[in-house]
């Protein structure tokens, strides 16, 4: 742990402030993770992905469906939002851009008519935080419901892999937000559910005490590691450094924040700055995440 989040003996540790993003992209790739929270000025990234355009587009229309009044709240108003929400960076042209605006209105269509719209959700894109004795960790629910007398944390997918009970299970953020909410509101909160949109799918997993408790030990653990590079990196980093591009800062601060080259490059919003990458994973097209059927 640094000297600096340990504090003097006798005074109160600092904590470590952190997202479950975070945590994870340095667990992914410690390298991708000083370019995107540490380096400044920030290297540039590539093009805006497709994919991304598409989730947000409809995690905006969801969102902004649950802030409508209840008689409001039908799936022709679910589509409306989609079209207004829509964001058109990272296609191949304009009809790729429409084919794929059709398909997230039919998501998002099929899904609404799927819900009660009178079961108002605890909370919709709703910010949880909470602090252990290591870190103060933050993250945006995408919907909080309550099923009886517990919560349950609602994340939507729009990605084409469909998703298993184990990717609920494994996940960092799931069970960060499900610790948080639980915390903020003294409610029990074990449920954690990925909401496939293009399948209508439902990936659920049912946490116990334990089993948070291990992923928050699992954050702390996390979190003491990047607390300890990013503590090396303000050391070593001089104000001369601005100036260097970002191709030749890697022999500097590789040391601690090596390269994890792997096919998930393919997808580094960095890569044009890492040689590693670059010959870990072909360079994709922005819209070459998209399902092609
Ligand atoms: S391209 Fe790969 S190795 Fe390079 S920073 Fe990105 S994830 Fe890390």
């Amino acid at each position: 742990m640094a000297a600096e989040q340990l504090g003097f003996e006798g005074m109160p540790k600092r904590l470590y402030p952190c997202t479950p993003s975070r945590l994870n992209t340095w667990l992914d790739c410690p390298r991708r993770y000083r370019m995107t929270y540490l380096d400044r000025p920030k290297p540039e990234k590539g093009l805006p992905w497709a994919h991304n355009s598409v989730g947000a587009s409809v995690h905006n229309a969801l969102a902004g469906w649950w802030r409508l009044p209840l008689d409001e709240r039908t799936t022709e108003a679910a589509g409306r939002l989609l079209d207004r929400a829509w964001l058109s960076d990272g296609f191949r042209d304009d009809a790729q851009a429409a084919e794929w605006r059709h398909r997230a209105r039919e998501m998002v269509l099929r899904y609404t008519a799927g819900l009660d719209p009178a079961d108002e959700p605890v909370g919709v894109e709703r910010t949880v935080s909470m602090k252990t004795h290591v870190i103060t960790v933050q993250g945006r629910i995408d919907r909080l419901d309550r099923r009886g007398d517990e919560l349950v944390v609602v994340d939507y997918k729009t990605g084409r892999r469909p998703l298993t009970a184990d990717d609920a299970r494994t996940s960092l953020a799931l069970a960060l937000y499900a610790a948080s909410a639980r915390r903020m509101m003294r409610t029990p909160c074990r449920l954690v559910e990925l909401h496939h949109l293009p399948t209508g799918e439902v990936a659920v997993w049912e946490h116990t005490d334990d089993s948070l408790d291990r992923h928050l030990r699992r954050a702390e653990q996390i979190a003491e590691e990047c607390g300890e590079a990013d503590e090396w990196f303000r050391a070593t980093t001089r104000p001369a450094d601005v100036a260097i591009p970002p191709e030749r800062r890697h022999e500097r601060f590789d040391e601690r924040f090596p390269p994890q080259p792997g096919p998930l490059c393919a997808w580094c919003d960095f890569a044009r700055h890492c040689p590693e990458g670059q010959a870990a994973a072909p360079t994709r097209d922005p819209w070459s995440a998209l399902a092609s059927d």
